[in-house]
């Protein structure tokens, strides 16, 4: 009998280390997969996903720039997925795609299990409205955050995440130039890929205090320019996205399997060989 075929489609994603979590997560479970990496351009995702399930494809994750294109993709959304309106996790349910979002779970547990935080009350800033902040927005509302803020590079789309998550007296879309007027955060998200390419906006100490939490959702190297500003800012805790990766795959791997994998040997072997981690999925 075959192997059941999974894979991560993206672009770039080359360098992403879902194959390699999602092999130690068989291995340690002693369930044979068959996990690959896809590179596919946008206007592609479609066909690619269409061959992957006639190749005997029966799960994917999705990462950037595809997570809005695969919810359009899909014949049912979870709630969380439909709430987000982008998807992470497909799953082939008699002939057609089920769509799933693990990245808000993966974000609150690693947050609140894995560094300890109360995430209660939390006055929150989150930098993005692409497919990772769409995802991680309503898990942070439901883990009880107080009052979320949105800033995005293209403001529109900061307000269509606004409304979509609606709560209109909790949730505030504003411009990106305005973030010297916002005073401090206690939780500050970064959910761009700006280093990636441009470098990071530009950002205000007077964002951080001596309390605030600042969490990049990319690790390695794409991590290191905002957690260096969060600390030289003086922010409490400076948390990069590898283990909220480790967990959203486990929910991924939990969904597809139906058991959970153990993540903390897998984060601490990927922090063991953090020298070798250059993007980000
Ligand atoms: P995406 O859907 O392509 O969205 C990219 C976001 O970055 C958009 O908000 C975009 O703004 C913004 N951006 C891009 N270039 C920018 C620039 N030069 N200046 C300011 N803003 C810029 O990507 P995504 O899926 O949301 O991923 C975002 C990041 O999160 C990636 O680095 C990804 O690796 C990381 N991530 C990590 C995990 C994890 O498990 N740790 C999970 C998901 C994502 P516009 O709307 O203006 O284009």
């Amino acid at each position: 009998m075959s192997i059941p075929r999974y894979a991560v489609i993206g672009h770039p994603v080359a360098h992403s280390l879902s194959p390699r979590i999602h092999a130690a997560f068989g291995r340690q479970l002693s369930i044979a997969l068959d996990y690959s990496a896809i590179d596919t351009a946008a206007e592609e995702f479609d066909m690619t996903l269409g061959a992957f399930a006639a190749s005997g494809g029966v799960g994917a994750n999705v990462t950037l720039p595809h997570k809005q294109r695969a919810a359009r993709a899909c014949a049912t959304l979870s709630e969380r997925a439909r709430r987000a309106g982008a998807v992470n996790t497909l799953t082939l349910r008699g002939g057609e795609w089920h769509g799933d979002n693990t990245d808000g779970a993966g974000l609150v547990r690693d947050l609140t299990g894995r560094h300890g935080l109360d995430l209660r009350a939390r006055r929150t800033l989150l930098i993005g409205a692409g497919g990772a902040a769409r995802g991680v927005a309503p898990a942070l509302l439901d883990a009880g955050i107080g009052d979320l803020y949105i800033v995005n590079r293209t403001s529109e789309r900061a307000d269509a995440l606004a409304d979509a998550l609606g709560q209109p007296g909790r949730v505030h879309p504003r411009y990106l130039a305005d973030l010297k007027q916002f005073g401090e955060f206690d939780l500050v998200i970064n959910a761009t890929s700006a280093t990636r390419t441009d470098g990071l906006p530009d950002l205000p100490m007077s964002l951080v205090g001596a309390r605030t939490a600042a969490v990049d959702l990319s690790y390695g190297e794409v991590a290191i320019p905002f957690l260096a500003w969060a600390r030289a800012a003086g922010a409490h805790d400076a948390i990069g996205g590898l283990g909220m990766l480790v967990e959203q795959a486990a929910e991924s791997f939990a969904l597809w399997h139906g058991v959970r994998p153990d993540t903390d040997p897998v984060y601490a072997h990927l922090v063991e060989h953090r020298a070798s981690l250059v993007t980000a999925d």
